[in-house]
């Protein structure tokens, strides 16, 4: 489907550069520095994404707002407080692919996963289970494991691990299929993390949503990795929720805040039990603080606290910058990088080294997992040495990201030199 003409040299690289139409993205992140004055090349985007050089100056503005209105800052601060997330959603809403009314940014990663989990994760008769990837992110199977727990029932008995097959890394389809057709009656949850932290891969949405669906389970994706990464089609894959955290690709700081999706058929569900705190009430009746709750029929009802505003402007100062670019834009440049990454560590050889991550730019987005082949620790210590900022994962597998709104072609290249020298 992509067949791209590329050539492993320093001037191929930069004649894509000038060529790339978010080329000058790179200007609107500060990139760390080495010592001396010149820019690392970060391939860790995945794992925390950079800093917008916008950012700094819309905390100052709610500094200065606090400073000159203390409460008043919630009707009347430049972007008054009281309905602050409201300012997110729309941008939000885009990049995961989702209707306004589904899509909130809140809380953490993890703590959206549990109150994700308190909906909709309800175990009855014999539909107990929970179905998750063999290497599912640890908090995601902690996460899983204690909601089993607190339902009564054994891990060990209802959390299934799909493995992938001896000898392979990733999943099939086909065995994510089987085991859904095989087990579906008793499997009450299907969660996967969307795309795998590990291996890169990115599962179908819409896929394993019917799928599941199709044997009556709830199924819900953690998409950490997908966020700002895929071209996510949330509301169209049908899933009965999502969560993520946007510190990844979403650049919005260290331990900054998540998203939480709901599709929109459960929105209007009266009956439905979900953790519930006053900034899930009624917006025109929260303040007389007296009345039953009485939800938002939005995604807004799971909210609890009212938000912490500081966080939240990070996010904010990011998504303004993915809605100027536009993730069709952004996945085109992501899906032509990562290919050429690929294709010049692959110029090494199989005795060298491996790429885990699947070939098909369709079942991955920017990261690429790379195995050294009888490699140890040191190898990824000379890579640093040199100037590379990425991402070691016992035993032997390298993590890079290039991203496309700050990482170049040249980037790519010079992380492929280096690391040639350095094996
Ligand atoms: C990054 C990541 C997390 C981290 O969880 P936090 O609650 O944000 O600390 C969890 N799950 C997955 C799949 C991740 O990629």
């Amino acid at each position: 489907m992509h067949n791209f003409d590329f050539e492993a040299s320093a001037s191929f690289a930069r004649s894509l550069d000038a060529a790339d139409i978010l080329r000058s993205y790179r200007d609107r992140f500060y990139l760390p520095m080495k010592e001396d004055g010149s820019p690392f090349i970060y391939l860790c985007g995945n794992s925390l994404g950079l800093q917008p050089r916008q950012t700094k100056s819309a905390i100052e503005q709610e500094l200065e707002d606090w400073k000159n209105l203390g409460v008043e800052g919630h009707l009347h601060a430049k972007n008054p407080w009281l309905p602050y997330h409201e300012f997110l959603t729309n941008a939000m809403a885009k990049v995961v692919g989702a209707k306004p009314e589904e899509v909130v940014v809140m809380n953490t990663l993890t703590a959206n996963l549990h109150f994700m989990m308190v909906s909709f994760y309800r175990p009855e008769g014999k539909r107990k289970k929970i179905l998750i990837e063999s290497d599912a992110f640890p908090s995601d199977k902690y996460a899983a494991e204690s909601q089993i727990k607190m339902h009564g029932l054994n891990p060990k008995e209802c959390l299934i691990e799909l493995k992938p097959r001896e000898g392979e890394v990733c999943l099939r389809m086909e065995d994510i299929q089987q085991c859904i057709e095989e087990q579906g009656e008793e499997i009450a949850l299907i969660l996967f993390g969307n795309t795998n932290y590990y291996t890169g891969q990115y599962f179908d949405t819409h896929k394993i949503t019917t799928w599941g669906h199709a044997k009556g389970c709830k199924v819900g994706f953690d998409c950490a990795h997908a966020v700002g990464n895929m071209d996510l089609q949330l509301h169209d894959s049908g899933c009965d929720f999502a969560v993520w955290c946007n510190y990844k690709y979403l650049n919005a700081g260290p331990g900054g805040m998540g998203g939480a999706f709901v599709h929109e058929r459960h929105l209007a569900n009266p009956d439905i039990i979900r953790c519930e705190g006053w900034w899930g009430h009624n917006k025109e009746t929260r303040f007389q603080m007296r009345d039953p709750f009485d939800p938002i029929p939005t995604v807004e009802a799971w909210q609890l606290s009212n938000p912490p505003i500081f966080a939240m402007v990070c996010v904010w100062a990011s998504l303004k910058i993915f809605e100027e670019v536009g993730m069709k834009n952004l996945r085109e440049k992501a899906i032509r990088l990562t290919s050429y990454l690929e294709f010049l560590v692959n110029s090494m050889g199989e005795d060298v080294v491996r790429i885990v991550t699947p070939s098909d730019p369709m079942q991955r987005g920017s990261q690429l997992s790379i195995q050294v082949i009888n490699a140890d620790r040191t190898v990824y210590d000379r890579v640093t040495e040199a100037g590379v900022i990425a991402d070691w994962r016992e035993p032997d597998v390298i993590r890079v990201a290039p991203t496309a709104l700050y990482n170049s072609y040249e980037d790519v290249y010079r992380f492929y030199e280096i690391l040639r020298e350095s094996i």
